[in-house]
């Protein structure tokens, strides 16, 4: 476990949340390619209770660093979008490059799991744009190739500039924020406007936002809102942040918990197998992005 990386992989977070959320938001029984995958057997646990330390760790470093300055430096950084220019399946290749630290062979690779999640739900007969966000919302994760601490990368999402709602995971470390000694930014609302829309509102830094930025131009509305918001559990799953949210949030907000079983809930099914699935997925980048685009 080192300072930055306490994680064996961002997959330990994962996990944490399928943990978390062992069931919920699944399509009734018998109406979904989820079906057919294993399930957790327990039912809720505790997360802080049972949580490995290394997933402990991560909050503590996630909850002290994403301070308001911290995210704002983030979005300005790479908002201007000029670290790479990729094809989005280049860019899946060039996310497959991180490897977990332990175990590397044992579980599904970022592309794995990535199909995985649009196969479900292209097999519940979902439009084309929502088969293709499952299949880029984790592209974001290249974050971390490009040197940022796993604390920056993944971890539940939660705004920055107001109140850290007691609903977020592991909340007693928001302790170490240095933005919980600032009472201008410890009201409900912060520098907010009550029902301002979660697009005025700045989230804490990782793979959803920065993915967001890189796709806005190419995906309808309602993929953007899985991609941006897929990681604010104590929005979409806690039902937290209501008085910053306005009425198309809450209209995008059923896609988003639309997404989340197959984000949490697709692993375990087979092995999906890359090379018979490319030409597929080559056609429907194509009908969505141009053959480059900027990351
Ligand atoms: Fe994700
Ligand atoms: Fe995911």
């Amino acid at each position: 476990m080192s300072e930055t990386h306490p994680l064996r992989g961002l997959d330990d977070w994962e996990q944490s949340l399928r943990d978390r959320y062992p069931a919920g938001l699944t399509p009734p029984s018998g109406q979904s390619a989820l079906d057919q995958v294993e399930k957790p057997r327990d039912s809720f646990r505790n997360l802080g209770d049972s949580s490995p330390p290394g997933v402990r760790e991560f909050y503590r470093l996630n909850h002290r660093y994403q301070t308001l300055e911290y995210v704002r430096g983030k979005r300005a950084d790479y908002g201007r979008l000029n670290r790479r220019q990729m094809g989005v399946w280049e860019a899946l290749e060039f996310l497959n490059t991180l490897v977990d630290d332990s175990d590397p062979d044992a579980d599904f690779s970022q592309i794995e799991h990535l199909l995985q999640t649009a196969e479900a739900i292209r097999a519940d007969g979902h439009p084309d744009w929502f088969i293709l966000t499952g299949l880029l919302h984790d592209l974001g994760k290249i974050l971390c190739l490009f040197g940022e601490p796993q604390w920056g990368v993944v971890g539940d999402t939660f705004p920055v500039g107001c109140r850290f709602d007691n609903r977020i995971v592991f909340h007693e470390f928001f302790a170490d924020n240095p933005d919980s000694a600032n009472p201008a930014l410890q009201t409900e609302l912060g520098i907010y406007e009550e029902g301002c829309g979660l697009d005025r509102v700045l989230l804490s830094w990782g793979h959803d936002e920065y993915l967001y930025q890189v796709v806005r131009p190419y995906l309808p509305e309602p993929a953007l809102s899985m991609i941006r918001y897929h990681s604010f559990y104590p929005g979409h799953r806690e039902g937290a942040y209501q008085w910053l949210m306005n009425d198309h949030d809450r209209e995008m907000f059923a896609w988003v918990r639309a997404f989340n079983p197959y984000d949490l809930y697709s692993k375990g099914a087979t092995r999906p197998n890359v090379t018979a699935l490319r030409p597929y997925y080559e056609e429907l980048i194509a009908r969505y992005f141009p053959p480059q685009i900027n990351f």
